[in-house]
């Protein structure tokens, strides 16, 4: 019997509801299958920090390397700045395990009242690669004459050409793993003139070494008309950790809720774990309360079970998502409904088919 040792971080806010809530349903699914998973919790967050004065331990990323995947909830506390619970933590692993591929499948679930009208369900099946590693979020700047009128300010966007071929790759591979293999590569290389218009030509080098790829290119403001006006148009998208971090949020609005949004933080050379988490953060005005929709965990439950290769149980996954998405009387009250967390955890649970019943993948 195989056993997957996985490291759980539920963090902060609802995170601490719907990290339990995924792994319950994980206990769930290795039932009667032919693996079983060793879990090891972690307290890291905001309460960590009250009492130690930083998010994680200094040596924590040694303790999460012999893990095979992490599950994560969320990094923001309302007493503490974000850039220190988002540094301090999700950054901290991502960055630090070179997890330097951000993977965020969106499609409109069955029995979701998705915003915009002229879109049918089919319309709208998206993946979004975001840049993890470097770009915006590099971490490259600093502050000087802090509190003084001359006081300046710089975050450098830092992109290189190895950053660039390795993401550019995976999202051509990526794309050319999906049924319409078509790319669409978004930059601003119209007005950002030097690391863009450097996307550009890497995309055009890369794309010669898949030419079962189609790929067009399009600027990140047209990409978010695109996204509302010509939803079919679209299938896997990559782009930079900025553009890709707003762009994945109006994804996951015009899905219906971020709620449901799944993401993948994955080291596609798997030198170490990758990391798994609902794209939501912590939610305080809901914490607490068992109101925390847990499906966006779920799903990168199922998309952890794919990058294991556990795809057969990846696929029972979604389809017990997809039933309970289906039945209006088990929608949380992001989705308009009444339930409540451990109703949906239970109503998946229940729904999960028996472990010889495979079907289509995850994401
Ligand atoms: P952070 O600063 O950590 O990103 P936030 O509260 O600014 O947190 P989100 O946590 O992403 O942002 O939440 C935005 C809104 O969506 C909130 O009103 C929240 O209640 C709602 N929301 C987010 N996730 C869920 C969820 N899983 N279930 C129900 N509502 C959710």
């Amino acid at each position: 019997m195989k056993t997957y040792r996985i490291a759980t971080i539920p963090g902060d806010g609802i995170g601490k509801e719907v990290v339990p809530a995924g792994r319950e349903v994980m206990q769930a699914l290795a039932e009667g299958s032919d693996f079983r998973f060793q879990f090891e919790d972690f307290d890291w967050g905001g309460d960590y920090y009250r009492r130690h004065g930083r998010m994680m331990p200094d040596d924590g990323l040694d303790a999460l390397r012999g893990q095979d995947a992490i599950l994560f909830g969320s990094a923001g506390d309302p007493g503490i700045p974000d850039h220190i619970t988002l540094w301090g933590l999700r950054l901290k692993i991502c960055q630090g395990l070179d997890q330097y591929a951000n993977v965020r499948p969106t499609r409109i679930l069955p029995g979701i009242d998705a915003p915009l009208k002229r879109c049918a369900p089919g319309d709208l099946d998206w993946v979004i690669v975001r840049e993890n590693s470097e770009g915006e979020y590099a971490g490259v700047g600093g502050r000087v004459h802090q509190g003084l009128p001359i006081e300046a300010a710089t975050d450098v966007s830092m992109m290189t050409r190895a950053g660039v071929e390795r993401i550019l790759r995976f999202a051509f591979r990526l794309a050319g793993s999906r049924p319409r293999r078509h790319l669409t590569v978004v930059t601003k290389s119209n007005a950002q003139r030097h690391a863009m218009v450097m996307w550009d030509e890497i995309a055009a080098e890369i794309a010669r070494e898949f030419p079962d790829v189609s790929w067009d290119k399009e600027l990140v403001d047209a990409a978010t008309a695109r996204m509302v006006n010509r939803p079919s148009s679209l299938d896997t998208i990559v782009a930079t950790n900025l553009h890709a971090d707003i762009l994945s949020d109006l994804a996951a609005a015009l899905a219906g809720s971020l709620g449901i949004a799944p993401t993948g933080n994955i080291d596609p050379e798997r030198r170490g774990p990758s990391m798994f988490e609902p794209i939501h953060g912590s939610a305080f005005d809901i914490m607490g309360k068992g109101l925390a929709n847990p499906i966006g965990t779920f799903w990168s439950v199922a998309m952890l079970l794919e990058h294991l290769g556990e795809t057969a149980a990846a696929a029972r996954l979604m389809r017990a998502i997809e039933a309970v998405t289906a039945d209006p009387a088990l929608h949380t009250r992001d989705l308009g409904g009444q339930a409540t967390t451990a109703e949906v955890t239970q109503a998946v649970r229940e729904r999960l088919p028996a472990p010889q019943t495979a079907g289509a993948p995850a994401a």
